[in-house]
């Protein structure tokens, strides 16, 4: 009878859902979808390799949190594909003493993993439920470096202005001024930016004094920038 029910318990708890294999696939993530393809900034590569995305996604999706494509999060939205995480996170160089800005919660991956690198992220997400569930999440993993604000990340956070980078994971029809306002001099911004529905830019703006420039990176699909009514 025990092994009966030792049996049935590993059933239910399926093949993939042991940490062992998580680690594995997190591994083969970071070889194959991180580093292969050109990622080579160390502090990212780490915390690629350190957060459990599996946590991040639903439940009945986990064992394929670690495939090479976006995953859908609830209310809609989407977590972006891993390599899109860590290339975003590369460019804006994030270094320890940073204080960095996200808009577009979501999940909290990302934030996550920015959480790993730098010394303060503030994430902002319009979804009350997704905000309300990562900073749950967050919270549990320890993170006590990363603020969840609810709210339209349009403008930003003045109270925690200037932020040395911002990462904004929706695409925006322009680049919103609040955002390049909230950027330290010296700071980075990368932004998908392009209509809702269809291929986006993905684009970097580096403030320098009063020059702020652009450089187009590559096209991406992100789900819209919404505002509230
Ligand atoms: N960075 C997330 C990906 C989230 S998808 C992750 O790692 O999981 C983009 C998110 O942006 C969605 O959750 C969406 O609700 C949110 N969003 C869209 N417009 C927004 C706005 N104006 N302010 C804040 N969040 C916004």
């Amino acid at each position: 009878m025990r092994l009966l029910i030792f049996l049935v318990m590993i059933f239910l708890a399926g093949p993939g859902s042991f940490a062992q294999d998580y680690d594995r696939m997190r591994e083969n993530m970071v070889r194959r979808q991180i580093i292969s393809r050109g990622i080579d900034h160390q502090p990212t590569i780490q915390a690629m390799q350190n957060v459990e995305r599996h946590l991040f996604v639903p439940r009945a999706q986990q064992r394929r949190a670690y495939d090479d494509g976006p995953m859908p999060i609830g209310y809609g939205q989407t977590i972006s594909q891993p390599y899109i995480v860590a290339y975003m996170t590369q460019l804006v160089n994030p270094r320890p003493g940073d204080r960095v800005l996200e808009i577009g919660a979501g999940s909290g991956y990302q934030a996550a993993i920015l959480g790993e690198i730098v010394e303060e992220v503030v994430t902002i997400e319009i979804i009350p439920e997704l905000g309300n569930r990562a900073k749950n999440l967050l919270d549990n993993l320890g993170y006590d470096n990363i603020e969840v604000i609810i709210g339209d990340g349009y403008f930003g956070y003045p109270d925690k202005a200037p932020f040395d980078a911002i990462v904004v994971t929706a695409a925006a029809e322009y680049i919103p001024p609040p955002l390049v306002e909230q950027l330290k001099d010296g700071g980075k911004m990368i932004i998908p930016v392009g209509s809702p529905f269809l291929v986006q830019t993905l684009m970097l703006v580096e403030k320098k004094g009063e020059r702020i420039t652009t450089t187009n990176l590559m096209p991406v699909r992100f789900v819209p920038f919404t505002r509230r009514d």
